[in-house]
């Protein structure tokens, strides 16, 4: 059985809106999401902008502070608000003496696990410092974390980020207005390499990149993961790059996980309607298979996650919605093995 690297149970992540008292609102970006991470293996996140891939990302990673949920880390708590019921791996709740086990609210100093858990952004152009050279934005993780003894030590391993990323070493005498787009978001994924992490949050590391150049920064993560056994999860909402990257995708529809399974089991056997629509959106190169193919558009607009519906959050969209969908929400659970699915109507659906 493979070893899970993170853990993620009932996640929550809401943000003041305004109002006061009872009035007071939130956008209920990310709503009870669980999932786990395999150790080496990558965790493809996807779904339409806004629908809390990047929030989940962050909130794991603790750069925003969990409303709610529970963080586990190489088997270290990392987080846990205490009020959210444990969780088995197949999504059931762990019992005890009949009923629900509950952690201990804990949340620990991130300081030596931001080392392990690194994060590439998806902007490249705003995520480094204008004012510094390439060699000082790779080096600075390296002088906070203590990780060279000597000025040579620190230069040779800045030296050998950049060939690992495919720059050379006179570019670390550059500032980042001198690189392309695609450079520098290597620059940015040499950063987040610096401290020999085992853990990165890819958020949508290739959105703001030419065509011609994703192809080759995805190959880049591939060679890095194989040489390094390094653990991803990688945003996108790009079902197509994230199939060719993942092992696994998740798929997020208005703050909440509505379908995870192995790559070739969701895109071939997808049980979800939001799923289904994605896929059937993947261009196919084969003029006579795309002919053949059917696409299922969705009518109206992913609705505000300040209000979202009752029961289902998809049911405003869904074309199988029932009675049900609106009173209940829909329970996330394994439906076959490391299948898992949040929908009432499965049996309708497929
Ligand atoms: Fe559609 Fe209902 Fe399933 Fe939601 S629970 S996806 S509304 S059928």
């Amino acid at each position: 059985m493979s070893e899970k690297l993170l853990k993620v149970e009932h996640l929550h992540q809401y943000f003041p809106a305004g109002g006061f008292g009872k009035n007071k609102k939130y956008v209920q970006a990310v709503d009870d999401v669980s999932f786990f991470i395999n150790k080496g293996e990558t965790l493809g996140l996807v779904g339409e902008s806004g629908c809390g891939k990047t929030t989940t990302g962050r909130s794991l990673l603790r750069l925003y502070e969990p409303t709610k949920g529970r963080i586990i880390y190489d088997e270290k708590v990392l987080f846990d608000s205490g009020d959210v019921p444990m969780m088995n791996d197949d999504g059931s709740t762990v019992m005890e003496n009949g009923k629900p086990k509950y952690g201990k609210k804990t949340a620990v100093d991130m300081k030596p696990y931001r080392r392990e858990m690194q994060i590439v952004f998806q902007d490249p152009y705003a995520s480094l410092d204008p004012r510094m050279t390439v060699g000082d934005i790779v080096g600075e993780a390296i002088d906070i974390h203590h990780l060279a003894a000597s000025k040579e030590e620190r230069y040779n391993k800045i030296q050998s980020l950049l060939q690992c990323v495919g720059l050379n070493s006179e570019h670390a005498n550059r500032y980042p207005h001198e690189f392309s787009g695609g450079q520098r978001q290597r620059v940015g994924i040499a950063r987040a390499l610096a401290v020999d992490p085992k853990f990165i949050v890819c958020d949508e590391p290739i959105s703001a990149l030419d065509v011609s150049i994703q192809a080759q920064v995805v190959n880049m993560f591939e060679d890095l993961q194989a040489e390094m056994g390094l653990t991803y999860l990688f945003i996108a909402h790009d079902l197509s790059v994230v199939k060719h990257i993942s092992n696994r995708i998740g798929v997020m529809y208005l703050g909440k996980l509505v379908e995870l399974a192995d790559s070739y089991e969701l895109i071939f056997h997808s049980l979800h309607p939001y799923t289904k629509s994605l896929i059937s959106a993947i261009p196919i190169a084969d003029p006579k298979v795309a002919r053949s193919s059917k696409r299922i558009v969705l009518e109206g607009d992913v609705p505000s996650p300040l209000n979202p519906p009752s029961g289902c959050r998809f049911r405003t969209r869904c074309p199988y919605a029932t009675e049900q969908c609106a009173q209940e929400v829909p329970q996330w659970r394994e439906v076959s093995k490391g299948h898992y699915a949040a929908c009432h109507n499965l049996e309708k659906v497929n």
